[in-house]
């Protein structure tokens, strides 16, 4: 779609460079910015020449920057030891995409939508990944990516404040993993996706629920928990008015659904 209220593109080559206003929006792969009237917006501040290398793995874990592609997170191949990587595939399949957003979406720019099917949200979230987040003006401050979204399309980016990066721990990156997603219909939105990880040992089982909800939930056990421990935890948790109601399915249904899938998961992982 073209902007018609767009007056000026800039590509700044540092951060520094941007001089931030009312009316400016940053710019990641575009697919959402054009693919609706921007009325607020006059100015895109495209992040593609900072020029940050995509992924950047070290031993405290995988950096992705904000301008990393879908794809290039897709085609990432990781030591032998971080066990947690071909969740990366998995959650991108459970994304409904087109060619444009494969080539073009990126892990930013999905994360700051801040939507419910979020899939990239919900594998950062799953993997205990930690934003940087650069304001502007000030230091820069890490948020986990479980507290950045905080509702249906709402986050805590303050305004003009960039998301830098987001962090993969190696620890987390070394976990088993199981997931399974759900959708109304065969190449639908996600109306669930459920992800848990375990340490060796059996140790530190994080389950990780997300498209059902308005937001990620993580539930924390020390243990592999019991089916019937795991199944109060999620209803504690998530009272009946907690779950994301839409087109993609009810209340009702998505907890329901929530329920069956971290079961397999659980049982998977056991
Ligand atoms: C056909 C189609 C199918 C889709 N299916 C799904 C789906 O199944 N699940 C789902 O979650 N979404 C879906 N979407 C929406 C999808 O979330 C976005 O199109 C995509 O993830 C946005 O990535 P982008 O890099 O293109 O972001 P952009 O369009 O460039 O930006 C998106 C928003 O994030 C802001 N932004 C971008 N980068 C940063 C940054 N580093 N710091 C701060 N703000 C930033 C932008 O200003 C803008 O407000 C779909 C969209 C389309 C068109």
């Amino acid at each position: 779609m073209n902007l018609n209220t767009i007056a000026e593109v800039k590509r700044p080559r540092s951060f520094e460079e941007i001089e931030w206003r009312d009316g400016h929006a940053f710019l990641g792969g575009g697919t959402w910015l054009f693919s609706e009237p921007q009325v607020a917006t006059d100015t895109l501040v495209d992040l593609e020449r900072l020029g940050w290398p995509a992924l950047t793995a070290t031993p405290a874990g995988l950096e992705i920057a904000a301008t990393c592609k879908i794809v290039e997170l897709h085609d990432f191949k990781g030591p032998p030891e971080w066990r947690a990587v071909p969740l990366f595939d998995k959650c991108i399949d459970a994304f409904l995409m087109s060619f444009k957003i494969w080539n073009a979406a990126t892990v930013a720019g999905n994360v700051c939508m801040s939507l419910p099917a979020g899939a990239m949200i919900s594998l950062t979230a799953a993997l205990e990944g930690v934003c940087t987040l650069w304001p502007q003006d000030g230091k820069p401050r890490q948020v986990p990516v479980v507290d950045f979204v905080t509702g249906v399309h709402t986050n805590v980016l303050q305004k003009g404040e960039l998301l830098r990066s987001i962090l993969l721990p190696a620890k987390a990156l070394s976990k088993r993993f199981a997931m399974r997603q759900m959708s109304l219909t065969r190449h639908g939105r996600s109306a669930a996706l459920i992800i848990a990880t375990v340490g060796d040992g059996d140790e530190d089982f994080l389950l990780t629920i997300s498209a059902s909800t308005p937001r990620p939930v993580h539930l924390r056990f020390k243990k592999t928990p019991l089916a019937a421990e795991m199944c109060q935890a999620i209803d504690e948790r998530l009272p009946p008015d907690a779950w994301f109601q839409d087109v993609h399915g009810s209340a009702p249904y998505k907890r329901h659904v929530t329920h069956y899938l971290a079961e397999q998961i659980r049982a998977e992982l056991s």
